[in-house]
Order: C-alpha cells, then structure tokens, then sequence
C-alpha cells in the first residue's frame, strides 16, 4: 500500500499522524524486547522498567501521580470504564448526568445504561455549545452517581469548565468524569487544578498508535475493573499491556507538552487565517461554537445551502482531509448531535464542515485549502435546490425544515424534562 498523492491533513480530530520519535520509540519492543512485562525471567521482567516509565511519562502530561494511570485500549474503554465503576461503586445511585455533546462513547453508552434500567440525563449546551452550570447544579440528584462532562468537544473545540464542574460534584458528594481526548498538546492538563475523579485521553489523538487510551483515577477512589482477568495496572485492568503501544503513547506524551506552545501560536494563527479566509471570501458562512473558548486547532463552519458530505467528497478528490461530525458518524445521514443540540437547523447542521489542524500542517496546507475551498463551494451552491438564489428552490421548504426542528427540539426538551 502507498499513497498515491500528497495529503493536506485537516482532521487531526479524528486520529493524528504517529510522529517520527513515537515510531522509533516503539519499534525496539516490537522487534526485540517482545517478552511479557510479567514474567518472572529478565527477558520480559526487563521490558516492564519501560511500561512504567511511560506511565510517567504519561502521568506527567496531566500532572498525575504514575500510581493513577492505568492504560487502557482506547478513549472508549476509558469513558465506558468510568461510568461502569462510578454506578457499580454506588449500587444505591441509578443516574448519571452527561451532557448532548459528547462524543458516541458516552453518548451511546448512556442508551445502553437506560435500557439496563439506569436514568440518563443528558445536559443540554446554548447556542455557543457552552453549558449552563446552574441547569447541571439543578441536574444532580441523590441517586445521582457519576457526572461526566467532556474538557473540549471533538466537533465544535468547545471547552467545558471542567475545574468548576468538579468542584460543585465534590460539594455534592458526586464523582467527576472528564473525557480530555481533544486536549493534550492544545491546553495544559493539571488534574490537581481540575479536582476530577476519572479522566480519559486516548493516545491516537496525540500522534502515537490507535489501540492505546488510559484512564485517570485519582488517588483512593474506589474503582471497579471494566475487563476483569489478570492482575495487570495493579489489578485495575485485566489484559496483557500492549508494550509498544504504552512506550509509544508516553513519548507522545512528551511530545504534547513540548509542542503546546507551537500548537497554540503558530497553529492557531493557521487556524485563524484559515477560518478568516472562509468567513471573509464565502458568502453564508458561519462559525459553529464559541470563538474564544475553543481548542486552538479546531474551526467547524457551516455552509448555508450546501450538503458537507458533498463539500468533503470534492475535497477528497484534491487530497483534502477534513470531516462532518465525528468520524465515528460518518456514513450516517443524521446532522451532527453536536450542532443539533447548539440549536442549529437541521439544514445549517447538515451543511458544516469540521477543519482540525495539528503541528505538522504547514502555511502551504492552509494557502492550498484557502485556493481550493471557495470554488467548491460556488459549483455546489450553482447546483443546489436549498440555494433561495436558485431558480428551483422552491423544491426545498425552508419554513418545513425549521418547524421539523422545532418539533424535534420540543421532543428533546421533554425528554429532558423526564430524565431530570
Ligand atoms: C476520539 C475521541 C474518543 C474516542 O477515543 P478512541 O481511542 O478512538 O476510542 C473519545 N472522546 C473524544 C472527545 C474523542 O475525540
């Protein structure tokens, strides 16, 4: 397999390119150092020095106690680990607050829970994708067990004051759960300052291998194993380590606190020109989320009558890289939960395009897309029937859309309403 032409990677949300260092940290324990970190002889015993330099290495980026970490198989396992131990810790508690934004890993394991019985209130996010605390503060109940509230969102970069939200669930006797996938290398991590009780981060997202997460559980927290089996992370997490892929995610982890300060300056002025351009050279564009308090990579814009499927189908013919929604959706034609719940119309939701940028993109990347981006989207409009510039636009009935959203909205809010 090879690439046939060059890529402009625009979607580092989705997964990022393993760095160069990560490669070369983990190949000696494929080739040579395979032995199992829990053997008793000194072929494998010797590689178990290396898993736990990792977990400082990994403890470091979010300023962790190593004791803390336990490596995980991904994000998902993470998230879905947390929420399991929080109710089976509780057994008098059946809910858990989540919010409408949160990536497919909770948001679908939410569904699962209520039909196991569970109640699940997911909190819904203003027009800015921000939360509203009080209507979280007014969420929590005595049964409630868990709240989980993600750091920064994967579509919008929308961040979430989790430091807050931990504070007012430690005053209510409530674990805190954060997924912080989007954030190392974009904003400090401190779990000390933050005050959580379970943090997810998955290492594909911070240029090391997919197949590698961990879970944060601060110290003395009682925790429940999710894969039950061996007595691996200290009995917290069944399962032979995955050693290359833990020495690959802790030097990955250095890597993120050494490139924060490119990511927040050089990449976020990229981003910047990028969404500046957008906005300013295309007609009927908006941004999607809140401009400040935003990851410093991530623009998601929206492309009134346009469908995004089709924007990234011509994107992809020029070796553009870029998503709808989460990848984990892709291929559904539902608009993103993430836009529906900030109150977008279904058809304004349908038509945004996320762009997630990352250390490796180049001036060159953002001209090339800068160049390309705005003709597409002419040819698109000149032959689409939500155009109110096109002669057929009567096909699409604006006012209908609008009313179906309410309606769907309405239904949401009562929803709502019974899970609260
Ligand atoms: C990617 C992502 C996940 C899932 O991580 P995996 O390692 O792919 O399971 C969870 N949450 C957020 C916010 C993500 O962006």
């Amino acid at each position: 397999m090879s690439l046939s032409k060059p890529i402009y990677y625009f979607d580092n949300n989705a997964t990022t390119r393993v760095a160069p260092e990560v490669v070369d940290a983990m190949l000696p324990f494929l080739r040579e150092f395979w032995g199992n970190p829990s053997s008793a002889y000194a072929f494998g015993a010797q590689v178990h020095g290396h898993v736990e330099r990792a977990r400082e290495q990994v403890a470091g980026l979010i300023h962790a106690d190593p004791k803390e970490v336990v490596f995980t198989s991904c994000g998902t396992e993470s998230n879905n680990s947390a929420f399991n131990s929080a109710l089976y810790m509780n057994p008098g508690k059946k809910h858990v607050i989540t919010t409408a934004v949160e990536h497919s890993a909770n948001m679908n394991f939410g569904e699962y829970l209520q039909k196991r019985g569970h109640d699940v209130t997911y909190l819904p996010v203003e027009s800015d994708g921000q939360l509203d605390l009080h209507l979280l503060e007014k969420s929590i109940r005595p049964d409630t067990a868990l709240v989980s509230v993600m750091m920064a969102n994967n579509e919008t970069g929308v961040i979430f004051p989790i430091a807050e939200i931990a504070a007012l669930c430690r005053s209510r006797g409530v674990l805190c759960h954060t997924d912080a996938v989007q954030v190392p290398g974009k904003l400090r991590i401190d779990v000390k300052e933050l005050g959580v009780d379970f943090l997810s981060l998955s290492a594909h997202k911070l240029h090391a291998p997919k197949g590698i997460g961990m879970l944060y559980i601060k110290r003395r927290t009682r925790f429940q194993p999710y894969l039950i089996g061996g007595h691996q992370e200290r009995g917290r997490r069944g399962g032979t380590e995955s050693v290359a892929n833990i020495v690959a995610f802790g030097r990955a982890a250095e890597l993120a606190q050494a490139t924060l300060e490119d990511e927040n300056t050089r990449v976020r002025a990229l981003r910047d020109r990028l969404e500046q351009h957008i906005l300013a050279t295309i007609p009927n564009t908006v941004r999607n989320g809140h401009r400040d308090l935003r990851l410093p990579n991530t623009a998601n814009i929206a492309f009134d009558f346009v469908e995004a499927e089709a924007v990234l189908l011509l994107l992809d013919q020029l070796g553009i890289c870029a998503s709808s929604g989460s990848a984990c959706t892709t291929g559904s034609l539902d608009p993103s939960h993430v836009l529906t719940a900030m109150g977008l119309p279904p058809m304004r939701a349908r038509g945004s395009v996320r762009f997630s940028l990352g250390i490796y993109n180049t001036d060159a990347d953002v001209d090339y897309l800068c160049a390309k981006l705005p003709p597409i989207i002419q040819r698109l409009r000149d032959i689409s029937p939500l155009n109110p510039d096109h002669p057929d636009n009567d096909k699409y009935d604006i006012a209908k859309a609008r009313a179906d959203h309410e309606r769907e909205q309405a239904a949401e809010k009562e929803r709502e309403v019974v899970a609260v």
